[in-house]
């Protein structure tokens, strides 16, 4: 039994002072029920928290850390150079090497600006795509995230035709109106959204492999079929790959899918666990953002040097080590094979969707390929599920909407101890 008393009273703590006790709402716990760990250290496959529990976590920092925690390539390269000072806000020679390494990498990308957050990298992709080609609207995807910018957090309406209402205060109805909606794999609605808004479409944004409504995969028609659409309606499409790039293929899912958007924006694992994003794209495209052309964007902090060498470790080792993937899809594939057998064993039915070192287990036996067929999903067998893993040692994403992200740093023993826990964590909650 796994108690964590110290976390408890930090948390009690924490919510004098921060809202609801946390940085960024999922780490609360919300949705899983119980009390957040309070982290103090980890290393490798594992979390330590302020208890002194250890658990092996399929996080990641929700991503970042694809070499497992506190990767002595990318420890090394931050303690380099940290002694030239933190930051400088003036140009820097990394900020060149990380730009043409990223561009050797991802297959839409000729110029590229470096940001803090996934969140910047969308909401500067939208603006320069709406100053690109001169109209407002955008079309989104339910389900999908794109950070916490106004524009994107917008619900869907009833029909694939309804203006998007926000989907929090603080959003005005003037920006909502501009964010048009459609369930995700489903080209048809977005037909008819595009043509219900002749020449009004900026931008169509996707993550091009969905994991903030669990692990979604799209169809290649799909994708085939917005690049098709997106040429010949001269729209902006744009991959949103914050959590796809670098991790599902050196180039991302658009490298995956063979599937190539007019802007692409990054984050996670360009800062190796440090705070950064970017967006890039079609040159022409790029040149409108300043200096070079009219839309305004900036950052004090953007291509900061310790950010950036920590990044360029991180991209250099994976660009080098393709056969990482491998072994990552290897890794995944045999915890995949073991819950399935696990199912088997119990005779149960969930759905499991996977692609690469990315995948979600949905309790429910539909097929998940949209939001609607995610919400199927029995959340509250979820929670349990999540507990017990936790009390087991496993440390998994405290929501049913989100995907699991697998570090080469899961040997075979650590799988075969998962798939037991997951065994026992199934049968608990029967
Ligand atoms: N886009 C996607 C696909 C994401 O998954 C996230 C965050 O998880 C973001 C954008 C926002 O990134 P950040 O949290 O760094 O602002």
């Amino acid at each position: 039994m796994k108690t964590a008393p110290i976390s408890e009273e930090l948390f009690q703590r924490a919510k004098n002072f921060i809202p609801g006790g946390v940085n960024s709402p999922v780490r609360a716990f919300r949705a899983v029920g119980g009390n957040p760990r309070f982290i103090k250290s980890a290393k490798g496959a594992y979390l330590f928290d302020e208890d002194g529990n250890r658990y092996m976590e399929f996080i990641n920092s929700w991503g970042p850390m694809i070499l497992g925690h506190a990767a002595e390539i990318v420890q090394e390269a931050v303690m380099q150079a940290i002694p030239n000072s933190l930051s400088f806000g003036a140009p820097t020679r990394k900020e060149i090497e990380i730009a043409e390494l990223i561009i050797s990498m991802v297959p839409s990308i000729e110029k590229v600006r470096m940001v803090n957050s996934g969140t910047e990298a969308t909401m500067s992709a939208i603006r320069v795509a709406r100053g690109y080609t001169g109209r407002d609207k955008m079309i989104k995807f339910e389900g999908c995230y794109h950070g916490h910018g106004d524009s994107f957090l917008i619900a869907a309406g009833s029909g694939a035709i309804t203006l998007g209402v926000p989907d929090s205060p603080g959003v005005t109805k003037g920006v909502a109106n501009d964010t048009l909606t459609a369930p995700y794999n489903n080209l048809q609605a977005v037909q008819t959204l595009v043509d219900a808004n002749k020449d009004q479409v900026a931008a169509i944004i996707l993550e091009p492999v969905a994991g903030n409504m669990g692990l979604v995969l799209p169809t290649q028609e799909f994708l085939q079929g917005l690049r098709d659409l997106c040429t010949k309606e001269g729209i902006v499409l744009i991959f949103d790959e914050v959590m796809t790039g670098f991790r599902l293929a050196p180039g991302g899912a658009q490298e995956l899918f063979g599937v190539t958007p007019d802007m692409t924006t990054l984050g996670k694992i360009i800062g190796g666990g440090m705070p950064v994003g970017a967006y890039g794209g079609k040159k022409e495209i790029m040149d409108c953002v300043a200096p070079a052309g009219p839309v305004y964007q900036a950052g004090t902090l953007s291509g900061n040097p310790i950010a950036m060498s920590a990044g360029m470790a991180m991209l250099n080792y994976l660009k080098d080590n393709p056969q990482v993937y491998t072994q990552l899809n290897e890794t995944t594939e045999r915890m995949i094979s073991g819950m399935r057998n696990n199912m088997q064993q119990l005779g149960l039915n969930y759905t499991i969707n996977q692609v690469g070192s990315m995948f979600t287990i949905f309790f429910t036996d539909q097929p998940v390929y949209d939001f609607d067929s995610a919400k199927t999903s029995d959340t509250a067998l979820f929670g349990r599920y999540f507990n017990e893993m936790l009390q087991r040692g496993i440390y998994l994403a405290p929501s049913q909407y989100e995907s699991l992200f697998v570090s080469t740093v899961i040997t075979p023993e650590l799988v075969d101890e998962y798939i037991k826990a997951n065994f026992e964590a199934l049968k608990a909650i029967q």
